[in-house]
């Protein structure tokens, strides 16, 4: 009874021209060999792998899981043929540079695809997720040498890597890490301790495992200023490239968990056996910030998660809104039972569904484009500024888009009623899975507070200003059009770029003043932007619609498109002004109620 996945590509490519500009890129020559039918094609084969080859891997992997026996993890029925292919087709190239066999596709390019392998199967996509972000760290801090032996294998999917960050007592807080690396004097160090919830820390894809370890050096300062990061092989390399013996590292055991039950989640011992052998990637001490160019990479590829489970439950929730019938509509003739999709509070669902998962989709889309423009653009002040951009957005896609995918899954199970409870439908385990994405990749609650402490006041708030100008443009060219479909968009787009105006100002006044009340406020500060940002992003989508209509366009989805943006600003940008008020007004009651708690 679980339903099939249908990659929405059509949307994803309006979305790609209409909110993040890919046309403009294409017309600035940032993305070469990238016209826009070479994007549409690109995609369409990456929706066929994951329609064909990853969606049925979903429920087997839900059922059945990664094993753990005698040390070794075994991946779910069908993953290991999956993965092959997965590799054999190139699609693990799609982000990797092109010196080691990458195809240097735009981030734009490769989220898209990112968000249909997660939509297909979460728990297979994670760990390529995760491979791209050791790809990034190393081709950006690693020597050319240990660049030369593991990139060409990790681009090609051949390996896989890892990002092991976390201990029993440092998770958020990451000062308090305490495996130990010691200098080996031959250039190499010995690196000590365990490793908790590493995803794909072992496992029987590909024949060596690539782990990027934070650790501290023996005479390191405390604190964050005093961790290296090393890259430490399962197997270890020999000169020409073949796998040598085992390193010293094992897998102690796997985690029982509630959702992505494929994904083998290992808790890892390095040196049992007197050290496992690590070589120290970027400069010593410095780990962090190298750690960092990763989590950043793998904060907006789990933000596409976020929008992934998104679609995945609101195609399943319409597809058994359209089958089950129960009751009768308000407007429905004869006798019979009318469609729950005909019923205004499932239709209520259905369209709160799918437009927080189109607005979550621009959100990162924005993000991806930001980032390209970053690493992509001619000049320094174009690329400063767009990294600036990129910087800000990347918490809000990470956070908006994760706690998205949880609230939409959520609903999906409710327009199944019972059935949705019942793991049979499929729906319940769409909701198990997006709960992860919330909490990994830093939690939704440190990305807020990352936005505001550190983001927000980038060049005095120099991005923020003019994102917040962008949705103005937005609300001012929706005045113009004379079209009754738009309803009250333009008001409803105007109420919340105001909201989100005031409340900034609020916060970077916060900062300074009352640092305390700017925390309590990050979380509501967050879902406001967000919402600010994706009203007007679903407000160009409904323009560039608008536009199609007026030059001949007869497809049912401009009426969609426009019908969807005009329902988000009437029904969910309304929020935005209650969100204004837990900012500006809320910190008092936290610090005053919070005693009581422990009461
Ligand atoms: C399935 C799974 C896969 C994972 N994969 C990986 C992986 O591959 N590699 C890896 O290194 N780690 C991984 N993790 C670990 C994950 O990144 C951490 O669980 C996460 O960062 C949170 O840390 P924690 O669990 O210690 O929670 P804590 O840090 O204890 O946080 C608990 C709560 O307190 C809040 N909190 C903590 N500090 C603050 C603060 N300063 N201000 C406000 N609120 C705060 C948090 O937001 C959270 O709500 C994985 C975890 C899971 C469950």
């Amino acid at each position: 009874m679980t339903s099939s996945y249908r990659a929405p590509v059509a949307d994803m490519l309006f979305t790609l021209r209409h909110v993040a500009g890919l046309d403009r890129m294409i017309a600035d020559g940032l993305a070469p060999g990238l016209e826009e039918d070479v994007s549409a094609a690109i995609l369409e084969e990456a929706a066929k792998f994951a329609a064909e080859r990853l969606a049925p891997l979903n429920r087997v992997g839900d059922q059945e899981g990664a094993r753990f026996k005698d040390g070794l993890v075994t991946t779910a029925p069908g993953f290991r043929e999956a993965y092959r292919d997965w590799a054999t087709a190139g699609w693990n190239a799609l982000p990797g540079p092109t010196e080691f066999g990458g195809q240097g596709l735009p981030t734009l390019i490769a989220i898209a695809c990112g968000e249909m392998w997660n939509s297909a199967c979460m728990a297979f996509s994670l760990g390529p997720l995760l491979t791209f972000g050791a790809m990034e760290a190393l081709r950006e801090h690693g020597t050319q040498e240990l660049k030369e032996t593991y990139l060409h294998k990790l681009v090609s999917g051949e390996w896989m890597g890892t990002m092991n960050l976390t201990e029993p007592q440092a998770g958020s807080d990451l000062s308090t890490l305490r495996t130990r690396a010691e200098r080996a004097g031959d250039g190499s160090y010995k690196i000590t301790g365990q490793k908790i919830f590493i995803t794909y820390g072992d496992h029987d894809l590909t024949e060596n495992i690539i782990h990027l370890v934070l650790a501290r050096v023996a005479d390191a300062p405390a604190g964050t200023r005093g961790i290296s990061l090393f890259l430490v092989p399962k197997f270890l390399v020999e000169a020409d490239g073949s796998i040598g013996e085992a390193n010293d590292v094992r897998c102690h055991s796997i985690e029982h968990k509630l959702g992505i039950h494929a994904s083998p989640t290992c808790t890892m011992v390095y040196g049992d056996k007197g050290g496992a052998k690590g070589f120290l990637v970027g400069e010593e001490n410095r780990g962090l910030s190298c750690m960092f160019t990763m989590m950043n990479n793998a904060r907006l590829n789990v933000a596409t998660q976020g929008v992934a489970i998104a679609e995945r439950a609101t195609q399943q929730a319409l597809a058994y809104a359209l089958e089950r019938r129960q009751g009768r509509a308000p407007d429905a003739k004869g006798n019979a039972m009318s469609l729950i999709a005909e019923q205004p509070d499932v239709q209520r669902m259905l369209l709160t569904m799918s437009g927080l998962t189109q607005a979550a989709r621009s959100l990162c889309y924005l993000t991806a484009e930001a980032i390209d423009r970053a690493q992509r653009s001619e000049t320094p002040e174009a690329r400063s500024a767009a990294f600036e951009r990129a910087s800000l957005l990347t918490p809000v896609a990470k956070a908006f888009s994760t706690d998205i995918g949880v609230e939409v899954a959520s609903m999906g199970v409710q327009v199944h009623g019972g059935m949705g409870f019942i793991e049979e439908t499929g729906a319940a385990q769409h909701l198990r899975d997006a709960r992860i994405a919330p909490i990994y990749e830093g939690t939704n609650g440190i990305q807020a507070i990352d936005l505001v402490t550190r983001k927000l006041p980038l060049s005095e708030g120099r991005a923020i200003a003019s994102l917040i100008a962008g949705m103005r443009s937005t609300a001012q060219k929706l005045v113009g059009i004379n079209n009754p479909a738009f309803g009250q968009m333009a008001a409803r787009l105007r109420d919340a770029v105001e909201a989100l105006d005031r409340a900034t100002q609020y916060m970077l006044s916060a900062l300074r003043d009352a640092p305390r009340d700017a925390l309590a406020g990050a979380s509501p500060y967050l879902r406001l932007f967000g919402l600010a940002q994706g009203t007007a992003s679903l407000a160009e989508l409904a323009l560039a619609a608008h536009g199609d209509v007026r030059n001949g366009a007869t497809d049912p989805a401009s009426a969609r498109r426009i019908g969807v943006a005009r329902f988000f600003a009437e029904n969910i940008a309304t929020g935005a002004t209650g969100l204004e008020v837990a900012v500006t007004a809320g910190a008092a009651s936290v610090h005053d109620a919070a005693p009581a708690l422990a009461s």
